[in-house]
Protein backbone atom coordinates (compact mmCIF):
# COMPACT_ATOMS: atom_id res chain seq x y z
CA UNK A 1 0.00 0.00 0.00
CA UNK A 2 1.13 3.36 -1.17
CA UNK A 3 1.78 5.65 1.99
CA UNK A 4 0.64 9.27 2.38
CA UNK A 5 3.87 10.80 0.66
CA UNK A 6 4.09 8.26 -2.38
CA UNK A 7 0.91 8.88 -3.54
CA UNK A 8 1.17 12.97 -2.94
CA UNK A 9 4.48 12.58 -5.48
CA UNK A 10 2.62 10.16 -7.61
CA UNK A 11 -0.36 12.79 -8.57
CA UNK A 12 -0.35 14.41 -11.32
CA UNK A 13 0.96 18.28 -11.42
CA UNK A 14 -1.12 20.72 -12.95
CA UNK A 15 0.06 23.55 -15.45
CA UNK A 16 -1.32 25.97 -13.11
CA UNK A 17 0.37 24.81 -10.12
CA UNK A 18 3.62 24.98 -12.06
CA UNK A 19 2.67 28.89 -12.60
CA UNK A 20 2.08 28.75 -9.36
CA UNK A 21 5.66 27.62 -8.25
CA UNK A 22 7.34 29.93 -9.93
CA UNK A 23 5.38 32.66 -8.61
CA UNK A 24 5.28 31.21 -4.57
CA UNK A 25 6.65 28.16 -4.83
CA UNK A 26 5.13 28.61 -0.38
CA UNK A 27 1.23 28.40 -1.81
CA UNK A 28 1.88 24.98 -3.22
CA UNK A 29 3.34 23.51 -0.25
CA UNK A 30 0.57 24.83 1.62
CA UNK A 31 -1.85 23.52 -0.75
CA UNK A 32 -0.13 20.24 -1.04
CA UNK A 33 1.88 19.39 2.14
CA UNK A 34 -0.30 20.85 4.65
CA UNK A 35 -3.57 21.45 3.17
CA UNK A 36 -5.13 24.31 5.56
CA UNK A 37 -8.81 25.46 5.55
CA UNK A 38 -9.12 29.04 3.70
CA UNK A 39 -11.77 31.49 2.54
CA UNK A 40 -11.98 31.71 -0.78
CA UNK A 41 -10.31 35.37 -2.08
CA UNK A 42 -11.84 37.84 -4.19
CA UNK A 43 -8.54 36.92 -6.74
CA UNK A 44 -9.85 33.37 -6.63
CA UNK A 45 -13.22 34.30 -7.17
CA UNK A 46 -12.08 36.46 -10.50
CA UNK A 47 -10.15 33.21 -11.79
CA UNK A 48 -13.41 30.79 -11.73
CA UNK A 49 -15.01 33.98 -13.70
CA UNK A 50 -12.77 34.13 -16.26
CA UNK A 51 -13.46 31.58 -18.37
CA UNK A 52 -17.25 32.51 -18.72
CA UNK A 53 -15.71 36.43 -19.46
CA UNK A 54 -13.42 34.87 -22.13
CA UNK A 55 -16.46 32.87 -23.74
CA UNK A 56 -17.97 35.67 -24.40
CA UNK A 57 -15.84 38.04 -25.57
CA UNK A 58 -13.88 35.55 -27.74
CA UNK A 59 -17.56 34.55 -29.29
CA UNK A 60 -18.13 38.05 -31.09
CA UNK A 61 -14.35 38.21 -32.53
CA UNK A 62 -12.78 36.63 -35.07
CA UNK A 63 -9.10 35.02 -35.40
CA UNK A 64 -8.25 38.13 -37.09
CA UNK A 65 -7.52 40.09 -33.66
CA UNK A 66 -4.40 37.43 -33.04
CA UNK A 67 -3.19 38.00 -36.75
CA UNK A 68 -4.46 34.07 -37.40
CA UNK A 69 -6.85 34.51 -39.85
CA UNK A 70 -9.25 31.58 -40.61
CA UNK A 71 -8.10 29.97 -36.73
CA UNK A 72 -10.60 27.59 -35.47
CA UNK A 73 -11.30 28.17 -31.64
CA UNK A 74 -11.24 25.88 -29.02
CA UNK A 75 -11.93 26.80 -25.36
CA UNK A 76 -11.15 25.05 -22.11
CA UNK A 77 -9.24 22.16 -23.95
CA UNK A 78 -7.63 20.02 -21.61
CA UNK A 79 -4.04 18.70 -22.42
CA UNK A 80 -2.06 16.04 -20.84
CA UNK A 81 1.52 15.23 -20.82
CA UNK A 82 2.65 11.59 -20.03
CA UNK A 83 5.98 11.99 -20.02
CA UNK A 84 6.26 15.18 -17.65
CA UNK A 85 3.19 13.98 -15.72
CA UNK A 86 1.28 17.15 -15.92
CA UNK A 87 -2.38 18.01 -16.91
CA UNK A 88 -4.01 21.19 -17.42
CA UNK A 89 -6.76 23.07 -19.16
CA UNK A 90 -6.05 26.04 -21.76
CA UNK A 91 -8.50 28.30 -21.61
CA UNK A 92 -8.51 28.86 -25.81
CA UNK A 93 -6.62 27.02 -27.92
CA UNK A 94 -6.08 28.54 -31.96
CA UNK A 95 -6.13 26.08 -34.32
CA UNK A 96 -4.78 26.69 -38.17
CA UNK A 97 -5.40 23.41 -39.84
CA UNK A 98 -3.39 21.32 -42.18
CA UNK A 99 -2.97 22.87 -45.74
CA UNK A 100 -1.20 21.65 -48.93
CA UNK A 101 1.90 23.84 -47.75
CA UNK A 102 1.76 23.99 -44.56
CA UNK A 103 1.50 21.97 -41.40
CA UNK A 104 -1.12 22.11 -38.97
CA UNK A 105 -0.30 24.87 -36.41
CA UNK A 106 -1.56 25.58 -32.64
CA UNK A 107 -1.46 28.45 -30.11
CA UNK A 108 -2.58 28.52 -26.52
CA UNK A 109 -3.73 31.31 -24.88
CA UNK A 110 -4.36 31.98 -21.24
CA UNK A 111 -6.76 34.49 -19.58
CA UNK A 112 -5.79 37.00 -17.33
CA UNK A 113 -7.85 38.71 -14.80
CA UNK A 114 -5.23 40.40 -12.87
CA UNK A 115 -2.97 43.73 -12.93
CA UNK A 116 0.47 44.07 -14.38
CA UNK A 117 0.76 42.63 -17.68
CA UNK A 118 1.78 39.58 -19.07
CA UNK A 119 3.98 38.40 -16.18
CA UNK A 120 7.04 36.12 -16.01
CA UNK A 121 5.47 33.36 -14.21
CA UNK A 122 2.14 33.13 -17.03
CA UNK A 123 4.69 33.10 -19.98
CA UNK A 124 6.32 29.94 -17.90
CA UNK A 125 2.77 28.57 -17.81
CA UNK A 126 2.36 28.85 -21.58
CA UNK A 127 5.33 27.23 -22.67
CA UNK A 128 4.09 24.50 -20.47
CA UNK A 129 0.61 24.68 -22.32
CA UNK A 130 2.70 25.01 -25.49
CA UNK A 131 4.57 21.53 -24.44
CA UNK A 132 0.93 19.97 -23.49
CA UNK A 133 -0.23 20.83 -26.40
CA UNK A 134 1.84 19.10 -28.76
CA UNK A 135 1.85 16.21 -26.79
CA UNK A 136 -1.31 15.65 -26.44
CA UNK A 137 -2.49 16.69 -30.44
CA UNK A 138 0.56 14.67 -32.05
CA UNK A 139 2.25 18.16 -33.07
CA UNK A 140 5.87 18.19 -33.86
CA UNK A 141 8.44 18.65 -31.06
CA UNK A 142 9.00 22.05 -30.49
CA UNK A 143 6.70 23.86 -33.35
CA UNK A 144 4.69 26.16 -30.90
CA UNK A 145 6.58 29.23 -30.91
CA UNK A 146 3.66 31.41 -30.22
CA UNK A 147 1.46 32.33 -27.51
CA UNK A 148 -1.14 35.08 -26.24
CA UNK A 149 -1.97 36.07 -22.95
CA UNK A 150 -5.78 38.05 -22.99
CA UNK A 151 -5.41 41.05 -20.29
CA UNK A 152 -8.97 41.17 -19.02
CA UNK A 153 -10.84 43.77 -18.16
CA UNK A 154 -9.04 45.63 -20.61
CA UNK A 155 -9.22 43.14 -23.69
CA UNK A 156 -5.28 43.52 -24.40
CA UNK A 157 -3.92 40.51 -26.39
CA UNK A 158 0.11 40.19 -24.99
CA UNK A 159 2.09 38.02 -27.61
CA UNK A 160 4.67 35.53 -26.18
CA UNK A 161 7.15 33.71 -28.18
CA UNK A 162 7.56 30.06 -26.63
CA UNK A 163 11.54 29.77 -26.47
CA UNK A 164 13.81 27.06 -25.69
CA UNK A 165 14.40 29.03 -22.86
CA UNK A 166 10.97 29.37 -21.24
CA UNK A 167 10.48 25.02 -22.32
CA UNK A 168 13.27 24.39 -20.03
CA UNK A 169 12.07 26.81 -17.60
CA UNK A 170 8.89 24.95 -17.08
CA UNK A 171 10.49 21.67 -17.47
CA UNK A 172 12.91 22.93 -14.30
CA UNK A 173 9.82 23.56 -12.15
CA UNK A 174 8.05 20.66 -12.82
CA UNK A 175 11.01 18.73 -11.70
CA UNK A 176 11.87 21.23 -8.34
CA UNK A 177 8.26 21.17 -6.95
CA UNK A 178 8.03 17.22 -7.27
CA UNK A 179 11.48 17.10 -5.38
CA UNK A 180 9.43 19.26 -2.80
CA UNK A 181 6.85 16.90 -2.57
CA UNK A 182 9.35 14.32 -1.95
CA UNK A 183 11.28 16.05 0.85
CA UNK A 184 8.18 18.37 1.90
CA UNK A 185 10.63 20.46 2.34
CA UNK A 186 9.34 24.14 3.43
CA UNK A 187 10.24 26.68 0.18
CA UNK A 188 11.65 30.03 0.29
CA UNK A 189 9.18 32.55 0.24
CA UNK A 190 8.21 34.62 -3.04
CA UNK A 191 10.18 37.39 -3.97
CA UNK A 192 7.15 39.43 -5.04
CA UNK A 193 6.27 40.51 -1.25
CA UNK A 194 3.62 42.97 -2.22
CA UNK A 195 1.38 40.18 -2.62
CA UNK A 196 1.45 38.91 0.69
CA UNK A 197 -0.83 40.77 2.26
CA UNK A 198 -3.46 39.41 -0.10
CA UNK A 199 -2.27 35.85 -0.18
CA UNK A 200 -5.12 33.67 1.39
CA UNK A 201 -1.94 31.50 3.42
CA UNK A 202 -0.22 34.80 4.86
CA UNK A 203 -1.67 33.58 8.31
CA UNK A 204 0.42 30.25 8.03
CA UNK A 205 3.61 32.33 6.56
CA UNK A 206 4.76 34.00 9.83
CA UNK A 207 8.01 35.85 8.08
CA UNK A 208 6.86 37.59 5.22
CA UNK A 209 5.08 40.82 6.62
S1 LIG B 1 2.07 34.75 2.16
FE1 LIG B 1 3.57 35.27 0.57
S2 LIG B 1 5.22 33.77 0.84
FE2 LIG B 1 3.43 33.00 1.98
S3 LIG B 1 2.40 31.64 0.52
FE3 LIG B 1 1.44 33.64 0.32
S4 LIG B 1 2.57 34.69 -1.35
FE4 LIG B 1 3.79 32.95 -0.66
Amino acid sequence: MLSDEDERVRLPIAASEVRQWTFCPRVIWHRRVMPHRVRETPKMELGRNAQTALERLEKRRLGARYKLVGAQRHFNVRLESDRLAVRGFCDLVLELPETLTTPRHAYPVEVKRTRGGASAHHRVQLAGYAILLEESWGLTPNSIDQAFVLLLPDDIIVPVPITLELRDQFEQSVQDLREMLRTERFPNPTKHRSFCPQCEYVRFCGDVL
